[in-house]
């Protein structure tokens, strides 16, 4: 294939994913085929001979997208969104005609430069104090992970970087047990391990108890540990719980800890100031992560890192060898040096062009919308006969059950078999019980309350 070819195919590829797009809601959200299915209708080996495109393409059509979950079916309420937005594809899809590699300033100055004005734009977007900086990683579980790391040899005084973890004390991170599992990835990976995390309870709301952090760091002092940071999660996946930000950051300064707030998910609703007392004490944190893949339209992968100070993170993970030096240009930014991958994909274009796209406004509307719909829909499902609300809404996020949990996972198969829309399960204190988030970026009321026709109908049948 040449470049005059990819023009044709490209318009093809345009042509189809319009009438993709249009006809979502005629396909069942969640994929219908079983495993293997897929594998099954692939040759075992590659290719000896090129294959004409038209060849290829057929393929796909055939092939692929019946054997997919639709993520921008304006009816999926599962996991959390991965929202793409038209502009978003298309700036994605310049970003993958130049297919650079922004890993140096030098290797993309537009990349670096574009990234370093869109961690401005949207650190004010989401009403951060003006001494963060910011930078992109792929996933929220790689900025986790940074931030780990950087809390891991911060608190080994850096001895860490040069002889790592032998030596030095047993560290302790801590967190609430509501926070994402990518944090004991994370602890797992940076070489501290599982039991040195240590999962704090939670008050009423399921928010980290800011009394019992400070008692676990205590009693950890006194047992000869060292503690390293705090995690603190600002809508938890599984219900949307939000640790009181200002208090575990609070009790994590008075011991001298790093800070580091999850607000994967629900940083995206903080460019609606009504709902930033969600996270107040935001500004006083080390370290914030948000993915405006998931909520902002800025399609996957973008996850969005905040950092009040960018210079123990560069410590922890920046390394400058040889081959990597610019030379005459001290005062540059090489964001490779903020992460954990050299290589980096120019992912600030989608964010210049989904924010100019569609403006402030037209991202808060959505996110309003999402949040009042939920709460709408809320109210109906508790009305369906058998059907209980079991955590109220968090933003757009909230649980219900059916019955009992033998009911209620049943009752979630047979919706998802249907293909109308799609929820995903969770467990919330030891009961089995329905995730329902309200985010995609262009579904309507009408979508968002086809979940009630749907749960009411099918329940009916049990
Ligand atoms: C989704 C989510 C993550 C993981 O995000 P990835 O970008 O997929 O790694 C981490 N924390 C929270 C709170 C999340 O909701």
């Amino acid at each position: 294939m040449d470049h005059d070819t990819l023009l044709h195919w490209s318009r093809r590829a345009a042509e189809w994913a319009l009438t993709y797009h249009q006809t979502l809601r005629d396909r069942p959200v969640r994929s219908q085929v079983a495993f293997g299915e897929t594998a099954a209708k692939l040759p075992s080996s590659p290719p000896e001979q090129p294959e004409p495109t038209e060849v290829i393409f057929d393929d796909f059509t055939e092939i692929v997208p019946g054997a997919m979950t639709h993520w921008q079916h304006p009816r999926f309420f599962a996991y959390f969104p991965a929202n793409a937005s038209p502009a978003s594809m298309l700036a994605e899809q310049l970003a993958n005609a130049i297919a650079a590699q922004a890993m140096l300033w030098q290797t993309s100055p537009a990349a670096t430069e574009i990234e370093q004005v869109m961690m401005v734009w949207l650190r004010e977007a989401l009403g951060l104090a003006d001494h963060f900086t910011g930078t992109i990683h792929d996933s929220a579980t790689t900025a986790n992970l940074s931030a780990v790391i950087t809390m891991r040899d911060r608190a080994m005084g850096w001895r860490s970087v040069e002889e790592g973890l032998c030596s030095g004390p047993r560290l302790r991170i801590y967190a609430s047990a509501q926070t994402h599992s990518s944090v004991d990835k994370a602890v797992r990976l940076a070489g501290i391990g599982q039991a040195n995390l240590v999962k704090v309870p939670t008050r009423d709301d399921f928010g980290m108890d800011p009394a019992a952090l400070d008692r676990a760091i205590r009693a950890d002092i006194a047992a000869g540990y060292k503690p390293a940071g705090v995690v603190i999660c600002s809508g938890g996946t599984s219900i949307g719980a939000f640790d009181p930000v200002a208090e575990c950051i609070a009790v994590a300064k008075a011991h001298g800890l790093y800070t580091h707030v999850d607000a994967a998910w629900a940083g995206s609703a903080m460019i609606c100031p009504e709902f930033r007392p969600l996270w107040d004490g935001v500004d006083g944190a080390d370290s914030i992560v948000f993915n405006p893949h998931k909520w902002l339209g800025m399609q996957f992968d973008c996850a969005v890192q905040f950092l009040a100070d960018p210079a123990p993170q560069i410590r922890s993970l920046g390394l400058r060898p040889d081959y990597l030096q610019t030379f005459g240009a001290d005062a540059i930014v090489n964001f490779n040096e903020w992460t954990i991958p050299l290589g980096r994909r120019f992912r600030a274009l989608k964010i210049w062009f989904v924010l100019r796209a569609y403006g402030l406004d037209g991202l808060r509307a959505r996110i309003r919308n999402h949040v009042a719909w939920a709460a709408e829909l809320a109210g109906a499902i508790s009305r369906i006969n058998g059907c209980e609300i079991v955590t109220p809404p968090a933003l757009s996020l909230f649980t219900f059950r059916f019955r009992d949990d033998a009911s209620t996972a049943a009752l979630l198969e047979a919706i998802n078999d249907d293909g109308r829309i799609y929820l995903t399960q969770t467990r919330h204190e030891g009961a089995f019980v329905i995730r329902v988030q309200v985010g995609q970026f262009d579904c309507t009321r009408e979508d968002v309350m086809t979940v009630a026709d749907v749960v009411t109908e099918i329940s009916q049948n049990f």
